[in-house]
């Protein structure tokens, strides 16, 4: 058998915790390879649409971040990686920023040139950053230049299938390469995608997302927690049909669209915890208090009306691109929307270097468990992308050195 290559780091998956991970493994001058399942495009990072979180606000700051992680995720998020997440979450957005990510600022009428904040479910502050409403494409976009421009090599449309220990390191199995590391960083994401499809429901997944890394790892002996725990977005689209299983962005709600019951009655606060907005729509329904779309589906309404043009303009303007090219003005009015199937909130364990329980094997972004406990509040996944990300590049590259 010929092997393809010999790397010191071999990461898996090019999303934004993947990488985050290879830019930063590059940048401790580690020789890098990527191996990910389709195109070096193709990942859930890119559709992530609302925000990132970070403290920037007066009235914030990362231990009240931190508080509010605790309280969302009902006591059960490791709070050793929740203080790595939120005291490094400002230098996160400046090290994005260094490789060209552009923040959305106020404009020069209301506090120009500082960042344009938004709160978010189970927020008790402003906290959430933005690029208009393309926010996880920003990201990967310039992720991927800084990646490429440090001389990764790629092997796309290579999905891992096999990954074992050598007396250097590991030798992994992706498509049809044969690929040698000293360490390996696995960054595959969730399986949302292919939960949704067992289950017969909608999700907001790419096809990519169906977990046989963390299998994989699983199998290897790498130790898991709150697998689980499967968290459903409170707002998918459910009609019309084209937007079926799109994710409404929360920043609606959070510029000031409520939830509204079939009587045009508020039955929740609109900026809960994910878990607790998502379980109300669906008890609403349960007590006849829905309403069907057109094809029979069940739904309630996202009063959209509320939100000013000035916010939709410039914090949801590609959500209100996808919705008028369907036909409906959601500044006109109301949108019905269901809870579906978006985010694997536990994952394997890592320490504080996003090491695994199996030495040589990091794990970063959704395919890790512990930082959300089992409810992970919006915002917090493309953050922990880029905090875990690159301490797992960097401590995987130190230890391929040794
Ligand atoms: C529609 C949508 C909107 C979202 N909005 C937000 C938001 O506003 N803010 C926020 O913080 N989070 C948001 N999220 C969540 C967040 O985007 C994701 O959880 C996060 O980006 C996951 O990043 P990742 O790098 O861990 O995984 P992904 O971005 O999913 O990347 C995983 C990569 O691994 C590859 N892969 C999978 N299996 C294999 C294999 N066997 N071999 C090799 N490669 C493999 C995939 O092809 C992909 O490239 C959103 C998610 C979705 C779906």
């Amino acid at each position: 058998m010929s092997v393809t290559g010999h790397f010191d780091v071999l990461v898996i998956g090019s999303g934004a915790s993947g990488l985050a991970a290879a830019v930063s493994a590059e940048h401790a001058g580690a020789r890098v390879a990527l191996a990910t399942k389709g195109s070096i495009q193709s990942c859930n990072s890119a559709k992530a649409q609302g925000g990132i979180q970070a403290a920037f606000g007066e009235d914030d700051s990362p231990e009240l971040h931190g508080q509010d992680i605790w309280a969302s995720s009902h006591e059960t998020a490791d709070m050793g990686l929740v203080e790595i997440l939120t005291s490094e979450a400002t230098s996160a957005i400046h090290w994005l920023e260094h490789y060209g990510v552009e923040f959305t600022k106020e404009s020069p009428s209301n506090g120009g040139g500082a960042y344009r904040l938004a709160r978010c479910g189970g927020a008790s502050a402003k906290r959430l950053l933005q690029v208009g409403d393309r926010t996880g494409h920003a990201i990967t976009t310039a992720l991927r230049k800084a990646a490429e421009a440090g001389g990764l090599t790629l092997f796309p449309k290579s999905p891992l299938h096999e990954l074992d220990r050598t007396e250097h390191g590991w030798r992994a199995r992706a498509g049809e390469h044969t690929i040698d590391a000293g360490t390996v960083v696995l960054a595959a994401g969730g399986r949302c995608f292919a939960e949704a499809e067992e289950r017969g429901e909608l999700s907001t997944n790419h096809p990519g997302a169906t977990g046989e890394v963390t299998r994989l790892a699983l199998a290897a002996g790498v130790e898991a927690r709150d697998l689980d725990a499967l968290q459903y977005h409170p707002n998918g689209g459910a009609w019309p049909e084209t937007m079926q299983g799109y994710s409404i962005p929360e920043t609606t709600r959070a510029y000031g669209a409520v939830l509204l019951n079939a009587d045009g009655e508020e039955f929740t606060d609109s900026l809960g915890p994910r878990d607790v907005v998502s379980q109300a729509i669906v008890d609403e329904v349960a007590k006849g208090k829905g309403v069907d779309t057109p094809d029979g589906r069940p739904a309630v309404y996202l009063d959209t009306t509320r939100i000013s043009e000035h916010d939709a303009e410039l914090s949801l303007p590609y959500m209100l691109r996808r919705y008028r090219a369907a036909g409906i003005d959601p500044l006109a009015e109301k949108i019905l929307t269901y809870p579906v199937l978006h985010y694997q909130n536990g994952g394997l364990v890592i320490d504080a270097d996003a090491e695994t329980t199996l030495e040589g094997v990091y794990a970063c972004g959704e395919i890790a468990g512990g930082t959300h406990g089992r409810n992970r509040m919006m915002g917090n996944s493309l953050l922990e992308c880029v905090v875990f990300g690159r301490r797992a590049g960097r401590a995987a590259a130190e230890k391929a050195s040794t």
